[in-house]
């Protein structure tokens, strides 16, 4: 049921991250690695997490398992770049935070010989490259499948072997429609990253309000957002051009709720405001009890403050 060789493309934050957990994890299995950039691919080469090919087609030949892992713009580009190398049999997956667009690309250039199931792992960081990536990034995170209406038997096997892989990697797997996905992660990261990106820029372009003092007085909350804000410009661009009825939707109703805050301020309905705030810390504890951040007080950051979390 197990994969014997993998291979990797896009050897980033996430593809990284897979190459160390699959190393960790004990699983039998070759590492193969590919990156478009030449200095990605000399770096990858001193971590000793796989072998780092000099072409796509070189990492996938004779792979059972072949990951995506490049940012979502990308993905036709890369998968048409090695479609004919894909060995009969092999699993093509994807890490992709966006999901409807990528299930639409690829699934049409996915030869009949293969078995495309597209995924997105829950789990990553604000930092980018192959220096980011850890083994334990994926440890009780959800992984999201989405995989196709393909009624071919080995279809099935090739989704239980996916889901098995990411367990391995210590991921929850859950199976969901692509729409579905997509509507998800709108709310829980696509939109939360914009607003972060979105009060960053307000805060620079403040002119009755210094840089210096936005920096140092950031400890009020700004510096939460500006880790969000951190993020990978390539990734984040692509994610908004990829997922945009999703965001739309919920940025129509995220633009809503905030009229209405502002509505509450604007006549002092200070009952109007605590039943919101309320709700929102109850949502708060539910995440901590789902195991999915920590109960420490300032998120667990060290005491002396450095940022990290
Ligand atoms: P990353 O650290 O920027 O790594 C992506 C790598 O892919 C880069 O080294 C990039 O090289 C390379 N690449 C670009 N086009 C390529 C191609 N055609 N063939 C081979 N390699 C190519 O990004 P990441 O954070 O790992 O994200 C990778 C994917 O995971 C994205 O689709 C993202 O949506 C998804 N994801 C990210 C997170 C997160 O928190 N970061 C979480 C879950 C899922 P260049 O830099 O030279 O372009």
């Amino acid at each position: 049921m197990s994969f014997a060789r993998i291979a990797i493309i896009g050897v980033g934050l996430i593809g990284s991250s897979i190459a160390r957990a699959v190393g960790a994890s004990g699983m039998n299995a070759e590492v193969r690695l590919y990156d478009a950039s030449p200095d990605v691919r000399a770096r990858a080469q001193t971590l000793n997490i796989g072998l780092v090919c000099a072409t796509a087609e070189e990492a996938v030949c004779d792979a059972d398992l072949v990951i995506l892992a490049t940012p979502v713009g990308a993905m036709a580009a890369a998968t048409a770049g090695l479609v004919d190398a894909l060995a009969d049999g092999a699993v093509l997956t994807d890490v992709g935070s966006t999901k409807r667009a990528v299930v639409d690309a690829l699934a049409k250039i996915t030869p009949a010989r293969a078995y495309f199931i597209a995924g997105h792992p829950i789990a990553g960081t604000e930092q980018s490259g192959p220096d980011a990536g850890f083994a334990s990034l994926f440890e009780n995170r959800w992984t999201i499948l989405t995989p196709q209406d393909d009624a071919r038997p080995r279809y099935q096997e090739a989704l239980s072997r996916l889901s098995a892989f990411w367990t391995a990697l210590g991921a929850r797997v859950e199976i969901m429609d692509a729409d579905r996905h997509d509507l998800v992660l709108a709310i829980t990261s696509h939109v939360p990253h914009l607003i972060a990106f979105n009060i960053v820029a307000t805060a620079e372009d403040l002119e009755t309000v210094t840089e210096s003092e936005i920096v140092k007085y950031s400890a009020g909350g700004f510096r939460d957002f500006t880790r969000l804000a951190a993020s990978d410009p390539v990734m984040w661009r692509d994610v908004f051009l990829a997922n945009k009825d999703a965001v739309l939707e919920i940025l129509g109703r995220f633009t809503e709720d905030l009229a209405a805050l502002q509505r509450a301020i604007r006549w002092g309905d200070g009952d109007a405001l605590h039943g919101i705030f309320e709700r929102a810390r109850r949502v708060r504890r539910e995440v901590i009890e789902a195991g999915q951040d920590t109960p420490a007080p300032n998120w667990g950051r060290d005491q002396g403050g450095d940022g990290k979390s």
